[in-house]
């Protein structure tokens, strides 16, 4: 009998950018139930508050059948066996993500040795776009449209717009 595969997505997600909305599309058809993970981490300051990061991915996911967005302050690999999931599904831009990705893969595999990592290559399109480069854009009130859903374009370059 074929079992359920659950995969987690985690990251900052600060905010979420098509890059991330990619991965998290192609991901979901892979799976059988995907968790978009925002994790909260004490070592990198957020621009967004948690509720708003959730927010801006419910608001950009269009079809959510088989995905459930949550947050988690915690280890990961706790997270990870609380849910009883499968996989850890990583996004890889250009080479400078993998090494970090890579370790982590590593070092959650030790802590936990059924937590498989599956890497999906970024679409052309978003190989170069991040987050920080989407908050630079936005403070100084460029056009961030072709980066971040039309529908949450608009509360980013609000929240984060500064008068030069
Ligand atoms: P960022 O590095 O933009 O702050 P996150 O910490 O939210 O992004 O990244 C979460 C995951 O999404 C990581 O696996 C990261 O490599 C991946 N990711 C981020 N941006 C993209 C993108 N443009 N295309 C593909 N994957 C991405």
């Amino acid at each position: 009998m074929r079992t359920v595969k659950t995969a987690i997505y985690p990251g900052s997600f600060d905010p979420v950018t098509y890059g991330h909305i990619d991965i998290i599309e192609r991901a979901a058809k892979l799976f059988d139930k995907l968790i978009v993970l925002v994790s909260i981490n004490p070592m990198k300051a957020a621009n967004f508050s948690t509720e708003e990061r959730i927010e801006f991915l419910n608001r950009s996911l269009k079809n959510k059948d088989n995905i459930e967005i949550d947050s988690s302050s915690g280890l990961f690999i706790d997270y990870f066996i609380k849910r009883n999931a499968d996989v850890i599904v990583k996004g890889l831009r250009a080479m400078s993500d993998f090494e970090y990705e890579f370790q982590m893969a590593l070092i959650n595999r030790d802590m936990c040795h059924t937590a498989e990592t599956v890497f999906l290559s970024a679409n052309a399109a978003s190989m170069f776009l991040s987050s920080s480069a989407v908050k630079q854009i936005a403070m100084f009130g460029g056009d961030i449209s072709a980066f971040v859903p039309n529908c949450i374009a608009g509360d980013i370059i609000e929240r984060l717009k500064v008068e030069v």
